[in-house]
């Protein structure tokens, strides 16, 4: 049996998305001990991206490809990487150290703590969609998209992740239905134009999928479909249904309260500080009006600096010191 082992950082950074990688590396760059701890691969949802076209700099870039570039990055200034290491919990001690305990047993001790761990796909939560998830049931284009070649596929939600996936799937399919229960779409109007003008899409308004079926071999034959207007229900015959009705921030993995709004994100000040002393959060897990790769890195480069302004605070005996500073802006 391997016995776990405790391991000691300056600061400990909860998953590799864009935030965490940025954390990283500004964390890295002010010579602090940090490490990255990741349940998978570097990247977060850039990995579920195909062409990110709104970073600056890149016109265009591959979600991918953006990640490495990312990772390597991070890795160059010293920060530390863990990967296929998934967070279970972490808890501020009375000693106000904080203990970040893992699904191995393993667990990461350090004075701060940066939350980067962005948010999960809300479900439909119907009949038959976890019974078919992975057999025509997905919540990523780009994972998924390219086994629909030629087929009949339908999108669920009306917000930018929904209108912009309709239109990615195209590349693939012969048909996208878009499925939204209103009759207007929350997306963005570049994205909705670009989705009004694919001949391939075909927005069904007004209407809920509730439920659905599978066929002999138990892949995704038909989806039961209901207007909520008239009441009327109707068959679709599609063999796969993308998923895209919102994310859940990953906050469950915080021991303890921590302020949050109703949706359950981190509520943070501007310095990305939570209300927990020393455990700061930065991009999809945060309180705020957008979530972006743009606005992840702008959040890690403010907590990693915050943070570090911290650690010295309290190596200094003043760990109630407000964070002030140029933050790296000198004139
Ligand atoms: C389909 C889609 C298309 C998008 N297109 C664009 C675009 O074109 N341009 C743009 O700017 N933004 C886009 N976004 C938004 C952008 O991807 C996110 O805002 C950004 O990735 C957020 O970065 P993050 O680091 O906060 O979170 P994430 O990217 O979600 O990363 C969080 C990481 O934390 C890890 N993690 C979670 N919990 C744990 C745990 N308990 N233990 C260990 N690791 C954990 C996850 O595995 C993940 O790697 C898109 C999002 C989606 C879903």
């Amino acid at each position: 049996m391997e016995l776990a082992t405790t391991y000691t950082y300056d600061v400990v950074i909860i998953g590799a998305g864009p935030a965490g990688m940025c954390a990283g590396m500004y964390a890295g760059r002010s010579m602090l001990k940090a490490v990255v701890l990741e349940r998978g691969f570097p990247g977060g949802e850039l990995l579920n991206t195909e062409l990110i076209e709104d970073y600056p700099g890149f016109e265009t870039i591959l979600g991918h490809e953006l990640a490495q570039k990312f990772a390597d990055h991070a890795t160059k200034f010293g920060a530390e990487f863990r990967n296929g290491v998934t967070v279970d919990c972490v808890e501020k001690r009375t000693d106000g150290r904080f203990e970040t305990r893992t699904d191995s047993g393993d667990v990461y001790e350090s004075p701060a703590v940066i939350v980067t761990a962005g948010g999960t796909p809300v479900k439909l939560g119907i009949p038959g969609e976890l019974e078919y998830a992975g057999k025509g049931v997905s919540y990523c284009a780009i994972c998924d998209g390219a086994f629909f070649r030629n087929q009949t596929i339908a999108v669920v939600g009306g917000g930018d992740a929904a209108t912009e996936e309709a239109d990615f799937l195209t590349r693939y399919a012969d048909k996208v239905y878009l499925i939204h229960r209103r009759d207007e779409l929350r997306s963005s109007k570049i994205l909705q134009q670009r989705l009004f003008a694919n001949p391939k899409v075909e927005v069904i308004w007004n209407t809920v999928v509730e439920s659905v079926e599978g066929d002999e071999q138990g892949l995704v034959k038909t989806l039961k479909l209901r207007d909520v207007l008239s009441g009327e229900a109707s068959d679709l015959a599609a063999t796969g249904l993308f998923v895209f009705v919102g994310f859940r921030p990953n906050t469950g993995i915080i021991d303890g309260h921590v302020d949050h709004d109703d949706m359950g994100y981190l509520l943070t000040d501007t310095n990305m500080h939570t209300s927990i002393r020393g455990l700061f959060a930065a991009g999809d897990v945060r309180s705020q009006l957008t979530r972006q790769v743009t606005t992840a890195v702008g959040d890690a480069t403010t907590a990693a600096i915050a943070a570090e302004k911290y650690l010295k605070a309290l190596a200094d005996g003043h760990p109630e010191e407000p964070i002030t500073g140029t933050g790296g802006y000198t004139a």
